[in-house]
């Protein structure tokens, strides 16, 4: 994709903090970090979103965070870590190109990354569960 930063950042035309490399991907600091060490795993082959990735990209995206998650705990000393995934404006994806943020986690660290819970009865979500479940 011509214009696409993460496209740019992830095949090293754009210099960035990288932390992590190999053949399909680049993980690197997110520059407006949540907490001390939030990084970006970025595919090195476009892809918009969830919807558009292939599946054994997908997988390989979780497998390298899960190789960088080990190394910030040890590194770091994180109390815990959040993986988040956005897809959508809806969800709050800025940057349309897949990407999946680490974020290491200290105790008090003031960040809100949790929703907001409603509350639905069980028929409502019995109704939901058919849907989803093609049922
Ligand atoms: P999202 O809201 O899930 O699309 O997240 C996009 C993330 O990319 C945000 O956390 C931004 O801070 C981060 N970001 C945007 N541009 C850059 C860049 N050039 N280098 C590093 N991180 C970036
Ligand atoms: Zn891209």
């Amino acid at each position: 994709m011509e214009n696409c930063i993460f496209c740019k950042i992830a095949n090293g035309e754009i210099p960035t903090n990288t932390i992590y490399e190999d053949e399909n991907f680049r993980v690197i600091l997110d520059n407006g970090p949540a907490t001390k060490g939030h990084a970006l795993v970025l595919p090195k082959s476009h892809y918009a979103d969830l919807f558009e990735i292939p599946e054994d990209v997908a997988a390989g995206a979780v497998k390298v965070a899960k190789k960088v998650a080990g190394t910030m705990k040890e590194k770091l000393s994180c109390d815990g870590l959040n993986l988040v995934q956005n897809n959508g404006e809806a969800a709050g994806q800025t940057v349309m190109h897949f990407h999946l943020h680490i974020i290491p986690r200290y105790k008090d660290d003031g960040q809100h990354i949790l929703w907001k819970p409603t509350s639905l009865s069980a028929e409502v979500l019995e109704e939901i569960r058919k849907t989803i479940a093609g049922e």
